[in-house]
């Protein structure tokens, strides 16, 4: 089997000189998840190990330097799904833990349960030894106050007008993390982590725990998505891949169908990646910028802020 892995850092838009970080500390994540899957890991783990160096990376939203919620603290969204068995495991609203990716990977290894939150998913990260951590970072903390202090600017009349006034403001840059993988078994996994949208209502669950909606593995595919999270979920999106190409549509094709169809019922602000049984990588976003990073079979990591890009 080829191996390969596709990692994303986000849809949105870069703030102008932050680019080329975001670039290379993805290419770093997939060296960390090459890495295992050419000492022949498994894709489980080398998604895991791809996310967990995002998270850690405070530009990215997800783990340390994750966006604040209106009320001014993080709660980080993770998931893990591996193609054998259909496995499947998430947490959200973790307030304070390092590496929600590997919260959520406990759930699924650990309990007979495929998500769990707030406080029940933060007792158990305790219980299951993640110490404590605080995620937020001083940038974050003086994003968010400046944030609230145009609160009705930022918001709209209603929530999701907040994502289109980002579009046009660099400073509002996406940052979700997901990674997606074939090993050499052919057993697929992908991996989602991120701290939402900023000022969202405390308790807010976007699409990124939720199997079928940000994060998708199957015998077919392994998909990460980013982006409004809402839209994601209303659609199924990385689900929704998979069932295109289950019914016989090449990869890149079943990937840029589903962004259509974000695009025509919702404009939405998203991007996709995804890998193929046979070690295709695909990446597709709607939103000006996404940085990504990918590498198959022996071939050297390449990385790149958009689609298109060299
Ligand atoms: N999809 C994430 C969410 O809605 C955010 C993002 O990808 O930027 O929580």
């Amino acid at each position: 089997m080829t191996i390969a892995l596709i990692a994303h850092g986000g849809a949105g838009r870069w703030r102008p000189g932050s680019d080329e970080d975001a670039v290379e500390g993805l290419r770093r994540a997939v060296e960390a998840g090459r890495a295992i899957l050419l000492a022949g890991g498994s894709s489980l783990d080398a998604v895991c190990a791809t996310v967990v160096a995002l998270e850690d990376d405070p530009i990215y939203n997800a783990g340390t330097g994750a966006v604040l919620n209106f009320d001014g603290f993080c709660e980080l969204d993770a998931s893990v799904m591996e193609s054998d068995g259909a496995r499947a495991g998430a947490v959200s609203g973790l307030q304070r833990v390092r590496n929600p990716v590997l919260v959520a990977r406990k759930v699924m290894e650990e309990t007979d349960h495929v998500m769990l939150t707030g406080d029940g998913a933060q007792r158990f990260a305790r219980v299951m030894g993640f110490p404590d951590h605080d995620p937020v970072t001083p940038e974050r903390r003086a994003d968010w106050f400046d944030k609230r202090n145009r609160v009705d600017e930022v918001l709209g009349e209603k929530a999701l007008r907040m994502r289109r006034f980002l579009r046009e403001h660099p400073e509002y840059a996406g940052g979700t993390v997901g990674a997606a993988a074939v090993d050499s078994r052919g057993v697929l996994a992908a991996a989602t982590s991120t701290g939402g949208v900023t000022l969202k209502m405390v308790g807010r669950v976007g699409d990124s725990p939720v199997p079928g909606a940000g994060n998708y593995a199957s015998a077919h595919v392994a998909a990460s998505a980013t982006g409004t999270g809402e839209f994601v979920l209303r659609s199924l999106a990385t689900r929704a891949i998979s069932e295109r190409v289950e019914a016989g549509a090449g990869l890149d094709v079943a990937v840029q169908a589903v962004l259509d169809r974000l695009g025509a019922d919702y404009d939405a602000d998203v991007g996709l990646i995804a890998v193929g049984r046979d070690g295709l990588t695909v990446a597709r976003h709607r939103t000006r910028d996404m940085p990504h990073a990918f590498f198959r079979g022996e071939s050297a990591v390449a990385s790149r802020m958009r689609v298109g890009d060299r």
